[in-house]
């Protein structure tokens, strides 16, 4: 036998492609073991199957277009428990399943053995029998060896892109629909053709080297920045043009970041200390993209790989690389592992019809600009085959995360057909924009923006929103390497106070903590959303918080538009003693000679403890605003940001409703309102709920403006006010939304929250 399988070795090594290789393996094999039949399946990604690619003994037709699904029958055990498997009657095990094109029927003895190379399991080697009986210990070993040379084979064919143009070969018009699951990051669903983009310079791979002459690298780099400065402002105009101006937001934070300390002065420091530029930037780059990887917020996260791509641009620049000149079709689908906005910039938008990730989430910028553009995306799509689809066929659907690559005939019709449906809806919600946020009978429900994250320069949305709900001040805070002063932060604050005057702008006071750490504020703690963070971290450093509080109330001079939010109040004391510090303020600056007034003052509602107290609370401040994401998070004991237990985190929980319905009563009791601005205000699933409980306005991103709008003006009020009572009434999440959904469907509104009309 050893001998056998020494020549079998050296024939497989010589074979000239993987296609001979395999052809070789299944013939000796057959021979030497003495089975009846050999066949080889190979993991095909796009098909979604472990498909034939080699037998002796089957039809040779089926090569190519057997398919055996993943996680299905015997050949999907043993690549799931990538273990062998030995059977006397495979026909006996529950898991054998019988495809005809094979004709393998009148087999009986089966052995599996899985093709493994680096822990991943490739393919599958099949042997079968017309007895039942199992296979030889021998046998098995040798099966065994040569798997292991064919994994080589199988990985360098692979490599070299051969098995994707095998693959390729095959007929794929009866592929049944199968897809590959991302998240969900903009509504809308596009078919087209994929469009691979790569960054452009690799700065990891940048080594460190010291710098000849110091002061021209200082030089070069400082180029670089003016020349990455004048290309953003390019592609920011570019947008603009094309779009809407508040898509510029995005580009507003990059030259932010651009203009900041930590990039500019951590680089010219490193150059000076002897590191040539393109390694001073990669330390730098690096540095400050860690501090939001190690951040438990996804939202906060993203900004990491913002950061990179910054990173990635200015090194291009550095090495004077000119970008690839790319032509788009029509009904170009961006596709990469990573991709960014300048990316997305390039692509005119008239061809842009969708964008799919490989990594990234609903948080990422990429998604906020995608659904400020309604461009249907799905990022964070796991085993996406980046290499092997430039130019294939593709659908997203952007309301499920879900891709198809290379679609049979009738999934691409359907998808055409809702896709259709899709513009039309769209094309009526961009119609109603600035109509008022009013039900059928006359009830208003302003509709506020969420923002302050991305960029304080010219929001998403600015346009129809009725104010803003909740403005985030973390960000002037993350993207520097101190504590920023009254007169930095006077002018972020001024700027947005300004943009929405004299619509209301609610500027929520600083809630970091242990998800989202600051750099130069280290936090180490076992439990950091039960730690110290919110109001609890300003209130124990007063010289933060009246920094901040002096900044708005400054802002608010001339102005009268400013509120002031409170986060993470779980007592009395809490606001008592912030109103106390607020009053001092307001009072300080008078004595000052300025004519400050004391802004309205709320408190988030996030915590249980705050709904238990909320007559109390109410009494204490003028308006109350629900933090559904903190709220659920908290009264579910369930971290989202934990994919083990991401499933249970759901804001339809009758228990989050009951919360809701506590906080409205009490806060009525005492003639204050209740706004909402967690996640959920965005959701047009919630809408009728929120409608019927009372609660008084939304606060939400600028993406979901116009469908939560179009939900409020196709309803009728008085027909909502019994629907909580019936929704109280579920016991279980699936119940609330299978009512909600009902509601919006027979409102003919179903298409909102899910793909056709
Ligand atoms: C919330 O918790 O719902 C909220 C809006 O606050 P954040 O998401 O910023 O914690
Ligand atoms: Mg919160």
């Amino acid at each position: 036998m050893f001998e056998t399988l020494r020549r079998l070795v050296q024939e497989v090594n010589d074979s000239p492609n993987l296609e001979q290789a395999l052809h070789v393996i299944v013939q000796r094999v057959k021979q030497t073991v003495g089975a009846d039949v050999c066949s080889v399946y190979l993991a095909d990604p796009v098909a979604h199957a472990q498909v034939l690619r080699a037998t002796d003994g089957l039809h040779p037709d089926a090569v190519g277009r057997a398919r055996i699904p993943f996680g299905d029958g015997l050949i999907g055990l043993v690549s799931e428990r990538a273990e062998t498997l030995n059977l006397a009657d495979a026909s006996r095990h529950p898991r054998y399943l019988f495809l005809h094109e094979t004709g393998e029927d009148r087999y009986r003895g089966f052995l599996g053995v899985p093709i493994i190379q680096n822990r991943e399991v490739l393919g599958v080697l099949v042997l079968r029998r017309h007895a039942a009986q199992p296979f030889q210990d021998d046998e098995v070993t040798l099966v065994l060896t040569l798997g292991s040379q064919l994994a080589g084979a199988i990985t360098h064919a692979k490599a070299s892109g051969e098995l994707a143009r095998m693959q390729d070969a095959d007929d794929r018009e009866d592929l049944p629909s199968h897809f590959l699951q991302g998240l969900p990051a903009a509504p809308g669903i596009a078919v087209g053709t994929a469009v691979v983009v790569y960054p452009p310079a690799d700065l990891e791979a940048v080594p460190d080297r010291i710098a000849e002459d110091p002061v021209a690298e200082e030089e070069t780099f400082r180029d670089a920045v003016a020349d990455v400065v004048e290309e953003l402002e390019r592609f920011a105009q570019r947008i603009s043009r094309e779009l809407r101006a508040e898509d510029r937001a995005l580009f507003d934070a990059w030259l932010l970041m651009l203009e900041s300390d930590m990039l500019i002065d951590g680089t010219v420091a490193r150059i000076r200390a002897g590191n040539w530029a393109p390694g001073a930037l990669r330390e730098v780059i690096e540095e400050h993209a860690r501090v939001f990887d190690a951040m438990e917020d996804p939202y906060l996260r993203e900004r990491g790989s913002d950061v990179r791509d910054l990173g990635r641009r200015l090194l291009m620049h550095l090495q004077k690389l000119e970008a690839r000149p790319m032509t788009y079709g029509p009904e170009t689908i961006l596709v990469g592992e990573e991709i960014s906005a300048m990316q997305i910039a390039a692509v005119p938008r008239e061809c842009l019809a969708g964008i799919v990730s490989a990594t990234g989430s609903g948080f990422s910028h990429i998604a906020i600009l995608a659904r400020g553009m309604g461009i249907p995306t799905a990022m964070g799509v796991a085993n996406l085959p980046v290499s092997r689809i430039e130019g294939r066929e593709m659908i997203v659907d952007g309301y499920r995360g879900r891709v198809h690559i290379a679609p049979s005939a009738v999934v691409r019709g359907e998808y055409r057909r809702l896709r259709d449906e899709d513009r039309t809806l769209s094309d009526t919600l961009d119609g109603q924009r600035h109509q008022p946020s009013e039900t059928l009978d006359g009830h208003r429900l302003p509709l506020y923006l969420n923002t302050g994250l991305v960029s304080e320069t010219r929001p998403a949305g600015l346009e129809e929103a009725a104010g803003v709900g909740l403005y985030r001040t973390e960000l002037p805070f993350l993207v520097r390497d101190r504590f920023p002063g009254e007169t930095v932060q006077l002018s972020h604050y001024r700027n947005v106070l300004e943009l929405f005057h004299p619509r209301p702008v609610t500027l929520r006071t600083l809630d970091i903590g242990g998800d989202k750490p600051l750099p130069y504020f280290p936090l180490q703690e076992a439990n950091p959303f039960l730690g110290w963070r919110g109001i609890r971290i300003t209130l124990d450093h007063p010289e933060i918080f009246i920094t901040q509080v002096r900044a708005m109330l400054r802002a608010n001079l001339g102005l009268g538009n400013l509120r002031l939010l409170l986060p993470m109040i779980s007592a009395v004391g809490e606001i008592d003693e912030a109103r106390r510090l607020i009053q001092r303020d307001a009072h300080e600056l008078r004595e000052e000679g300025h004519a400050a007034e004391l802004p309205p003052i709320g408190a988030m509602i996030e915590v249980p403890a705050a709904v238990y107290q909320i007559e109390a609370l109410a009494q204490r401040v003028d308006f109350l605003s629900v933090g559904t994401n903190d709220l659920t998070q908290y009264l579910l004991a369930v971290d989202r940001n934990n994919a083990h237990v991401a499933k249970l985190y759901d804001e339809f929980h009758p228990a989050v409703l009951q919360a809701l319905v506590q906080i409205l009563a009490g806060a009525r009791k005492h003639g204050r309102e209740v706004g909402l601005c967690g996640e959920m205000a965005g959701d047009p699933l919630a809408t009728p709920l929120l409608l019927g409980l009372g609660v008084a306005n939304l606060s939400m991103s600028a993406g979901s403006l116009a469908r939560v709008k179009w939900v409020v003006r196709s309803l009728r009020y008085q027909s909502l006010r019994e629907l909580p009572d019936r929704v109280l009434s579920c016991e279980d999440a699936t119940c609330v939304r299978r009512l909600l959904l009902e509601v919006l469907e027979a409102a003919g509104l179903g298409g909102l929250v899910r793909a056709g009309h």
